[in-house]
């Protein structure tokens, strides 16, 4: 019998996730009639602005005509995109940016999750801790995170803690990765990283020739001044960082999928013969060889973003989700719960109180105030005794929700 790669047995089964909803089920099976809060959506529930709207119908009409059908659209991503993100999203905000540096996709689970395939399976990598799964998921079917511990860490994978002790702020990596991935506004923490904090990854990249897979997933939600929104804002960015950009938070296009990767052209890796090697052409190979390309009407969806209109409609929308987090935050505080995040970011991290775990937490909520939320040690082991709730519900039962808590 053929072989299969052992990397994907050696996952441990996701269980986070199925098991909320199976602890929500047996409490509403067992109390039916229950007004059940979830608060623990990753997903949007906003629908798509009306700019977008119409633009996806005008997509729509234009695929039944002859003239203005488009088939297979370039890999990676239609030009009128392109120069859009370029212009709006980069050079208006003084970072240089060539429309070839940006690789438009069906979002940023799908590329941060296959980026490794133009990495040395013997790279090290780093992640912050708590984090999103996939970057280390995607590093085991790799084969580069070693083997599970009991403590839930990978042995060859280098976790930096993000508690209350340092301020939800990783220290710099100790074991010399070659792959640092950092995702900010954070998911699960929801806290940012300030300029002077992002300079002293970029410079330790410089310095130790380490690659930095920053994950902007949550940009648009950046408001404080002074934050930084796109990696590229940290001189010397361009030669150490790829940046992940998604539609799916920013827009509501969780559904219709869209996202980008920049790779910048200074940006280089060592081959086998230790000559510097450009990552941008290894990434376009991977894209044409691998992906046909986002759809052609989800493109022209996104495009409407950046007109007036859907720059302020969309913008709207994240404003209405921001509403909620600064609800939570206030009612949390004054329930007297300490948390993080939840001002430039749509999640807010608890510390949990009396020394619950992770999991007492949950089923505290849920059968005291009927709130469901994320238990933060399913985002790794630094996520125990902390809980994240999402600013994606109406800002209604966001209210009822915190009521409950005040209470
Ligand atoms: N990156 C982070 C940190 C996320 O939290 C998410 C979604 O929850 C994604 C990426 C996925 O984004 P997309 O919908 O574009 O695949």
């Amino acid at each position: 019998m053929f072989a299969i790669n052992d990397n994907f047995s050696r996952l441990p089964a996701s269980y986070l996730f199925s098991e909320v909803a199976r602890r929500v089920k047996a409490y509403t099976d067992a109390h039916p009639g229950s007004d059940v809060i979830r608060m623990g959506i990753g997903d949007v529930t906003r629908p798509l602005c009306p700019a977008v709207i119409e633009a996806l119908h005008r997509a729509v009409d234009d695929e039944g005509t002859a003239e203005r059908f488009h088939g297979y659209g370039p890999e990676q991503g239609y030009r009128f995109l392109a120069s859009e993100i370029a212009l709006h999203d980069y050079r208006e905000r003084g970072i240089p940016m060539d429309e070839d540096e940006i690789f438009i996709s069906d979002g940023a689970k799908s590329d941060t999750g296959n980026i490794g395939d133009i990495l040395s399976p013997s790279c090290r990598v780093a992640v912050t801790d708590p984090v999103y799964p996939v970057y280390v998921d995607t590093n085991v079917m790799a084969g580069r995170a070693g083997r599970l511990m009991e403590d839930g860490r990978w042995s060859n994978i280098e976790y930096l803690p993000c508690t209350a002790g340092n301020g939800f702020v990783p220290a710099l990596p100790v074991t010399a990765p070659d792959v640092i991935y950092l995702c900010y506004p954070n998911n699960p923490t929801g806290t940012v990283l300030t300029r002077g904090q992002l300079e002293e990854w970029v410079d330790y990249c410089r310095r130790h020739g380490a690659l930095l897979l920053f994950d902007a997933a949550y940009e648009a939600f950046v408001r404080t001044p002074g934050i930084p929104r796109s990696i590229y804002e940290i001189e010397g960015a361009r030669e150490v960082a790829i940046e992940f950009r998604s539609f799916s938070k920013t827009a509501g296009f969780t559904g219709i999928r869209l996202g980008y990767t920049i790779v910048p052209k200074e940006l280089k890796g060592r081959g086998a013969d230790g000559e510097a090697v450009p990552l941008n052409p290894l990434w376009r190979r991977r894209q044409t060889t691998k992906f046909n390309g986002a759809s052609y009407l989800t493109q022209r969806g996104a495009e409407a973003l950046y007109t007036p209109e859907g720059a302020r409609q969309s913008r709207e929308t994240v404003d209405y989700y921001l509403g909620n987090a600064a609800v939570m935050l206030d009612g949390l505080r004054k329930a007297g719960y300490e948390c993080a995040g939840g001002v430039d970011s749509p999640y807010v991290w608890i510390k949990t109180p009396d020394g619950m775990t992770s999991w007492e937490f949950f089923d505290y909520l849920l059968t005291r105030h009927n709130i469901v939320g994320t238990p933060g040690s399913g985002f790794g082991p630094s996520g125990e005794g902390y809980f994240r709730l999402t600013a994606f519900n109406t800002r209604e039962n966001t209210i009822r929700a915190v009521a409950r808590l005040e209470k």
